[in-house]
């Protein structure tokens, strides 16, 4: 019967989410199916406050609102993020009741001691402290039986603290999995997107940055030659190239299919420049074997682009213009670096304008 019910219920949530979709013209992705599922459900109230706010501000959903909203209200990530602090909370209020279980069990072994030491300076005075001895002895059993329960008590909860740690670094684990490109184990997109972010503000404050973008040249050439799998190897490499050469601070990122990008934080746009070059000359040097057929499939080359952080940037404005620096890398022969303060950049600027 439930289970009829939870057919009709969800079929409807359903039907109302494809509506929205249609009425928004928003592709049926699944996070954005989700995003107006949930909000046919209605369970997610912050999430429908802020759809309906928007809706009275504008009648139609843009994409980036879709995201916007997705990231705030729904993103898995920071549902780990919310259940990670809650653990954090968990643990420490477990910590704190440990400690008071143990000061109330010492208490009561040292209020133990005292009845038993009273009972036998009672039962020696005669039949009165007789009987007060013997009630004094039925207390102390009471309150030892009473602290071995405390005990219990206690490593009940020092298991309960085991088992939060552990969902808490599963957390960690998931949470990194989530932040990090299967393929290369460098950064994803979104780690790349977080970082530029708090890139921006700490610029904001004095602490300036600079990004590059790096593409493979010629790539789909390659993948056509020798396989999607061999090209997957050659990401592999060009990934190790660029960790090779960034310092701790600094974050790469697969950007896209054979596209990456590098926050330099810290680092004014020669510095990103250099970098860049290095980058450029470690990977065209690596000499590219097969390896199931020691084949040698020749070198490889990436062109790069490099800007720096000014006033007013967004995440996407620096991105963009790394990547038009890019482009012109690529107009320019391929194998390259172009910075944003080259000639060839500004005369780029001037064409568009005209
Ligand atoms: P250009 O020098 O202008 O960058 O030429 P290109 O061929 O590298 O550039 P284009 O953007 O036309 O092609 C990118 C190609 O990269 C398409 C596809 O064959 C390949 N590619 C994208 N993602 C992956 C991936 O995950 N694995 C593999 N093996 N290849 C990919
Ligand atoms: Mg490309
Ligand atoms: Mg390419």
């Amino acid at each position: 019967m439930a289970r009829v019910n939870d057919f009709d219920r969800t079929i409807a949530f359903s039907d109302a989410a494809i509506q929205r979709l249609r009425a928004h013209r928003h592709p049926a992705y699944p996070r954005n199916y989700e995003l107006w599922y949930t909000y046919a459900t209605g369970y997610n109230s912050a999430l429908n406050r802020a759809i309906n706010e928007a809706l009275e501000r504008a009648p139609l959903l843009s994409e980036q609102d879709l995201d916007l909203l997705y990231e705030t209200y729904l993103s898995p990530l920071r549902l780990s993020e919310r259940v990670d602090n809650i653990g954090t909370r968990i643990l420490s209020e477990i910590s704190e009741v440990t400690d008071v279980l143990k000061n109330a069990r010492e208490a009561n072994g040292g209020y133990s001691d005292t009845l038993e030491r009273l009972a036998g300076e009672a039962e020696g005075l005669g039949d009165t402290g007789k009987v007060l001895g013997g009630l004094a002895r039925a207390m102390v059993s009471a309150t030892n039986a009473m602290v071995a329960r405390t005990r219990e008590f206690e490593s009940l909860l020092a298991n309960s603290q085991d088992e939060m740690q552990e969902l808490h670094n599963t957390l960690e684990v998931i949470r990194a999995e989530s932040l990090t490109d299967p393929l290369t184990g460098l950064a994803n997109r979104k780690f790349l997107q977080g970082t530029l972010d708090s890139s921006i503000a700490d610029a904001a404050k004095g602490q300036r940055f600079s990004v590059l973008v790096i593409d493979i040249d010629h790539f789909k050439a390659f993948n056509d030659n020798y396989g999607h799998l061999t090209g997957d190897q050659v990401l592999r490499l060009v990934a190790q190239a660029l960790k090779q050469n960034v310092k701790g601070q600094d974050l790469a990122a697969r950007f896209g299919g054979e596209e990456f990008a590098i926050v330099l934080i810290d680092t004014p746009l020669a510095g990103a420049v250099a970098v860049a070059e290095r980058i450029r000359r470690a990977v065209m040097t690596k000499d590219l074997v097969k390896r199931s057929t020691g084949e040698h499939l020749g070198r490889i080359t990436v062109s790069i682009g490099a800007a720096t952080w000014r006033r007013g940037d967004s995440g996407q404005t620096i991105i963009d213009r790394a990547d038009r620096c890019m482009y012109l890398a690529k107009r320019g022969g391929r194998n390259l670096v172009v910075s944003e303060d080259d000639p060839r950049v500004t005369a780029d600027m001037a064409g568009q304008v005209a």
